[in-house]
């Protein structure tokens, strides 16, 4: 098939050139997001294959199955930013990785709770200018600690069974429970018990309708003061102005955010040289207890090998005609 890749990275041409070879596709990449203004690109393509920030809304789509696509093949798990009634209408079938490698999000999520609370981040830079002090550098120990852990499907256990390893005991709220997490000692609960009784908060549900901003004010407000909440899920679960205003008061100790509500048009390009428009990040930059990443949660070779193999394989599929084991619809 004749697969046009769009918002190509460095490493998505290596992962995919890997594997590409003796696969029958041919990948034409390009840097450019997929969107209303670049979705003429795909014309002459059987596929089009996407990442977290391409906008497949409904004009997007009407474009590229106009152009002839026959499938758009989502490179992550998640699929928010497409309009699948669209491609119902339209007739595209979508498809996606739905699990490549929890561990590598579940791991970064422990990286920034780590980072946030023992100030690795502020010792590096301290050292660095010959600046020895310990002052203000106090964390705490996570062991004896009640995380909180809203959805618990696959990066959600990943994220538990750490957590587990460091001794904390786990509360967790999901719409399914896993008699597994159960067994190892997991206590599901209402999610307002788990947001009162946390003393570090991380999301592992996916944004839909009813979770959109999961975390305002109100909720902000049933938490522990100086609570930690870490977000590696996707932005949207978060109203990030009332975030800032639990940072200012104290209520949010720590907030550690791999993900960002107006993230495109951000991140996943160096702005180094340009004036930041955004004064939303701009103030969750200014706080010295909050940490972004640049949603590189999945970043890890293993998973970036997984993400290639599944795709090419969603797409063999589709062309053979086999069943789609994982398509949205
Ligand atoms: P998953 O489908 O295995 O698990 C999601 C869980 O959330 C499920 O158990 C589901 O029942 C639960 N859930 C659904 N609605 C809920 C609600 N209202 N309240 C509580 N729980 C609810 O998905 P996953 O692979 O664990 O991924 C989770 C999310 O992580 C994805 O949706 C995606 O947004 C995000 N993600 C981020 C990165 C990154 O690089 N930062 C990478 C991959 C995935």
């Amino acid at each position: 098939m004749k697969i046009a890749f769009f918002s190509t990275k460095s490493y998505d041409k290596t992962s995919f050139g890997n594997f590409v070879e003796g696969s029958g596709h041919e990948i034409t990449f390009f840097e450019l997001a997929l969107s209303e203004i670049t979705a003429p690109l795909a014309g002459g393509f059987d596929a089009v294959c996407v990442f977290v920030n391409d906008k497949l809304d409904e004009k997007t789509i009407g474009i590229i199955a106009e152009q002839g696509v026959k499938v758009i093949a989502l490179r992550c798990a998640g699929f928010n930013n497409v309009d699948l009634e669209a491609a119902k209408k339209h007739e595209l079938k979508v498809v996606r990785v739905p699990a490549y490698s929890p561990e590598a999000v579940a791991e970064h999520a422990l990286a920034l709770m780590m980072t946030l609370n023992r100030k690795t981040h502020k010792a590096f830079n301290r050292i660095r200018e010959n600046n020895f002090s310990i002052e203000n550098l106090t964390g705490f120990n996570l062991h004896g600690k009640t995380v909180g852990v809203i959805g618990t499907g696959l990066i959600g256990s990943a994220f538990i069974r750490i957590m587990r390893g460091f001794g904390c005991s786990i509360l967790a709220s999901d719409v399914r429970e896993s008699e597994e997490l159960k067994s190892l000692g997991v206590t599901y609960v209402p999610v307002s018990e788990l947001l009162s009784k946390s003393d570090v908060i991380s999301l592992h549900c996916p944004l839909l309708p009813d979770t959109h901003h999961l975390i305002n004010a109100a909720s902000l407000d049933q938490m522990k003061d100086g609570v930690m909440l870490i977000n590696t899920s996707r932005g949207g679960l978060v109203n990030t102005g009332d975030a800032i205003d639990a940072l200012k008061t104290g209520k949010l100790g720590y907030l550690g955010i791999d993900v960002y509500e107006q993230e495109a048009g951000i991140f996943f390009k160096d702005s180094s040289e340009t004036i930041l428009q955004d004064d939303v990040i701009a103030r969750l930059m200014t706080f010295p207890n909050v940490l972004i990443t640049g949603h590189q949660g999945f970043l890890t070779h293993e998973a970036l090998e997984q993400i290639a193999k599944i795709t090419l394989q969603n797409l063999s599929d589709f062309e053979r005609g086999v069943e789609l084991k994982n398509k949205i619809f």
